[in-house]
């Protein structure tokens, strides 16, 4: 998950957020489940730098999906999303698009 405890501090509440504790991705890369490229759109297809290097989108996407579908906080990710209208990045395993 992109850490938004540290983008945006101010918008979310400490109750909204705390799942965020006990989520698989807690100690993952926030570039793994980042899916905007620098000019603003959702990508599936290219590639993407990680804190491990560069790797393709397919790759970094199915890593993100293989930690939300462990995780226990998955449903509560995918609700704080919906809930704040998050159009971006893998929340709860989804993709934007797929989140509708
Ligand atoms: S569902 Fe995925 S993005 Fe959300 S907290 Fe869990 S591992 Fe992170």
């Amino acid at each position: 998950m992109i850490d938004l405890t540290t983008e945006a501090p101010w918008e979310y509440s400490p109750r909204e957020t705390a799942f965020m504790d006990y989520a698989e991705c807690a100690n993952m890369d926030p570039a793994l489940f980042d899916t905007v490229t620098r000019s603003g759109v959702t990508a599936r297809m290219g590639s993407v730098s990680t804190a491990t290097g560069r790797m393709p989108r397919f790759k970094q996407i199915a890593i993100a999906k293989a930690a939300c579908w462990v995780c226990p906080v998955a449903k509560e990710c995918l609700e704080f999303a919906k809930s704040h209208g998050l159009t971006e990045n893998i929340y709860g395993g989804l993709l934007p698009d797929e989140r509708l």
